[in-house]
């Protein structure tokens, strides 16, 4: 059995891998990441050497995040902005503002997103586009705005979170997978275009994942769902943040147009 190996099941669920250098040198923002899923990438990309910004909805969100931050990895250099990721001259400003910082872009997450549940009887068509404007409008903003940076430079990484639901659909809130179907196109289609530029463009496509959402579901729920799950139980967000880690890293150096599943290979 290979050390990693070993390593891999001593931490749990990848969690305290030894993953530190692998992104020396090297700057990220990370959208969404003041919780959740995102807030893990921000935690890794900071222990793998990357100087990271995290973008939040709101300020007050941002500064807790940073405090945190600060209290659980003392040495990670990480700023943090709120720009509304659904206009794009906001967008283009606080990236504007992050290369100036940091002084170079290498790595972008799109990670905010949100989703819903409405039978499309009672959807709104509003609600559509708010889901719309988050969930792909500022996948296309976010990408547009660091994709001139990366070019200069000779290169970057961008790493979508895409869904399981962009594969299977799901049985309400078409609103939801419908964005993340289109995560994909972005993906897919950014990838062919921005290989000339030594730019990557991967997506994760997480399953049931044990964010706050999840874990205020009664045990009893979380059982049912876990048993469809072949490996028995909901992914870690540390195991999705893991994911994108590599997709960031030079290990994934010839890894582009790819979504990758995190999902325990649920089978819906
Ligand atoms: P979460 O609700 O815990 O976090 C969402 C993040 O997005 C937060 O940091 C929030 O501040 C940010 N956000 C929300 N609205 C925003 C706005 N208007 N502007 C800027 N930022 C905004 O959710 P999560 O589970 O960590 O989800 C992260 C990503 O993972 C999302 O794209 C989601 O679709 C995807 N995902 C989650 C799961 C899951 O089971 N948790 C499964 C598949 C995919």
């Amino acid at each position: 059995m290979s050390s990693l190996f070993i390593e891999y099941f001593k931490g749990g669920y990848g969690k305290n891998m030894k993953i530190a250098g692998l992104l020396e040198g090297k700057t990220a923002i990370v959208t969404g990441g003041t919780r959740g899923i995102g807030y893990e990438i921000v935690k890794k990309f900071a222990e793998a050497g990357a100087k990271v910004a995290l973008f939040g909805s709101r300020q007050e969100t941002v500064d807790k995040a940073l405090g945190k931050l600060k209290e659980e990895m003392p040495e990670a250099e990480v700023m943090g902005l709120c720009p509304a990721l659904d206009k794009y001259d906001e967008v283009e400003k606080a990236i504007g503002t992050v290369k100036e910082a940091f002084g170079r872009i290498d790595i972008l997450a799109n990670n905010a997103g949100i989703s819903a549940r409405e039978s499309i009887y009672d959807y709104k068509p509003e609600d559509f586009e708010k889901i719309m404007k988050l969930n792909v409008n500022a996948v296309f903003f976010c990408t547009k705005a660091v994709a001139p940076i990366m070019k200069e430079q000779g290169g970057g990484s961008v790493i979508n979170t895409s869904s399981m639901v962009s594969i299977y659909g799901q049985p309400a809130g078409c609103g939801y997978p419908a964005s993340k179907f289109a995560v994909n196109g972005l993906t897919r289609s950014l990838a062919r275009e921005l290989g000339k530029d030594n730019i990557r463009v991967n997506a994760v496509a997480p399953g049931v994942t044990r964010t706050d959402m999840v874990a205020a579901l009664p045990e009893e729920m979380v059982a049912r769902i876990s048993a469809g799950i072949p490996l028995g139980r909901p992914g870690e967000p540390e195991e999705v943040a893991n994911t994108v880690l590599f997709l960031a890293s030079d290990l994934a150096s010839y890894v582009t147009g790819e979504i990758l599943s995190v999902d325990g290979a649920t089978q819906v």
